[in-house]
């Protein structure tokens, strides 16, 4: 993979999740306050509308809206109702009743205390009154208008009509009024919620950015110090390998030497594979090798020459590799070399390392209508069965395993089986411990990998 890409890889992604989310919070937010407002306003017209409804004109007709009026029983009956009706409606300031009188819009009561700065008394003339407010008289409908301001503040306030006996003329205006600052502050708190909400969302994903950022940033670390560690020491394993083959080639050398020199070779060997594993396994976690070169190879000849190469050393132990009868000698596929070098070279070498000695690993080969199955079999200490489930993750080893040979990663397996994933294929086994194991690598026929 190149790190350079990792560093630039934008995350347009979560630009647009910000964005969507803040279209999400307005919206929404718009949304509610629409619901809230036209709410609010219902909520007033229905509460002016039944005041108005339990007003009759005859209990309106006694009065003048005069100063007269004050102390007559129908004022002070009046009055006490807009009083009761305030205290029933802990959001209302004023409760009011207007008429209608030439041209002037004036009191007929209030709910005010005689006392108080902002009472009225009968007859005073509503100098602020809207247009909206007059046409009551006429449309008889009920209104809600506002934010309006008077000489008392700024108001929402609901507006209806108390009809004549046979509900021909408008005898009165009963009204209520609501602060528009306590209108505005529950507006706003609830149209909060959602940008509230939206805000939280876009902290968590601006969140989940910066960590998988810092995810990315640590895993091309990573990447880049394998790469170089690896690459580093693979030389100079090599190169003593190579040495110490060359060194055993001398026929004067004593046996306790040659026994030693082949010890470094073995060692030098196993390092340059565990390096290479390494390695292979940082590349497929990072994404790099998943192309496939592919080219047509003779896998059954790359299987028997991985099979050489790995029997050389099994030898020592009286391990015999042996291929099936029908094992082909050609088979031609497309697959990518090295990868499938690197399939063949660990499922044979796994077979090797974990079988008993003078014990025969056989290599077979069967075709069904959809592809390919290499087999490799061998007589050893197998998987427990609590454990096969784990095989193939990365770094985990069998208990048996960790007993029989100490040397091991457990990466093999887990990259082994990316590797034949990635040809379209697939990988099983069947094991019982103590018996031995048989592996499975399958290969689909080209027209469906
Ligand atoms: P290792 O480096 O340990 O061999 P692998 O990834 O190649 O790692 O294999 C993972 C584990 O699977 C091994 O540690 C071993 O427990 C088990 N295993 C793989 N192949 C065999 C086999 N042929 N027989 C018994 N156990 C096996």
């Amino acid at each position: 993979m190149d790190v350079t890409e990792l560093k630039k890889s934008p995350y347009d992604r979560y630009r647009y999740i910000v964005l969507a989310l803040i279209l999400f919070g307005i919206m929404f937010a718009w949304l509610v306050a629409t619901l809230v407002v036209r709410n609010q306003r219902e909520s007033l017209a229905e509460r002016a509308g039944t005041i108005a409804a339990t007003i009759n004109e005859s209990e309106i007709q006694p009065l003048t809206a005069s100063e007269a009026d004050i102390g007559t029983p129908a004022y002070e009956d009046l009055k006490q109702s807009m009083q009761r009706i305030k205290v029933a409606n802990q959001d209302v300031r004023f409760v009011y009743a207007f008429v209608l009188q030439g041209n002037d819009i004036v009191f007929l009561g209030d709910s005010e205390d005689p006392d108080s700065e902002d009472y009225s008394a009968p007859g005073d003339v509503y100098y602020e009154a809207t247009p909206a407010l007059r046409s009551i008289f006429r449309t008889k409908q009920t209104v809600v208008e506002g934010p309006e301001t008077d000489r008392w503040g700024t108001w929402v306030s609901g507006l209806a009509p108390v009809l004549s006996a046979d509900g021909e003329d408008v005898v009165a205006v009963v009204g209520l009024d609501v602060d528009a600052d306590d209108y505005f502050i529950a507006l706003v708190s609830y149209a909060s919620i959602p940008v509230l909400l939206a805000l939280i969302m876009i902290v968590l994903a601006l969140g989940g950015q910066r960590l998988r950022k810092k995810d990315e940033e640590l895993f091309a670390t990573k990447f880049r110090f394998l790469s170089i560690a690896s690459h580093e020491l693979r030389s100079p394993l090599a190169g003593i390998a190579w040495g110490a083959e060359s060194v055993l080639e001398n026929k004067s050398l004593h046996e306790k030497e040659r026994t030693m020199i082949a010890l470094i070779r073995d060692a030098a060997r196993y390092m340059s594979e565990t390096v290479a594993d390494i390695l292979t396994t940082s590349r497929m976690e990072g994404g790099a090798s998943k192309k496939l070169l592919r080219e047509v190879v003779d896998v059954a000849q790359l299987v028997r020459d991985a099979a050489t190469t790995l029997s050389l050393n099994a030898a020592k132990d009286d391990i015999t590799l042996r291929f099936d009868r029908d094992f082909p000698q050609h088979l031609p596929y497309p697959c990518d070399k090295d990868k499938m070098r690197r399939i063949f070279s660990n499922v044979i070498s796994n077979a090797l390392k974990y079988s008993n000695p003078k014990s025969e690993v056989l290599i077979s080969y069967g075709r069904d209508k959809d592809g390919y199955v290499f087999l490799v079999t061998d007589h050893g200490i197998g998987i427990p069965e609590a454990e096969q489930k784990k095989i193939f993750s990365t770094y985990y080893r069998a208990t048996n395993a960790e007993r029989h040979v100490a040397q091991g990663t457990g990466m093999g397996l887990y990259f082994t089986k990316q590797l034949v994933e990635l040809h379209g294929g697939r990988m099983w086994f069947e094991s019982k411990e103590n018996e031995g194991t048989t592996m499975h690598v399958f290969f689909p026929d080209m027209k469906q990998a």
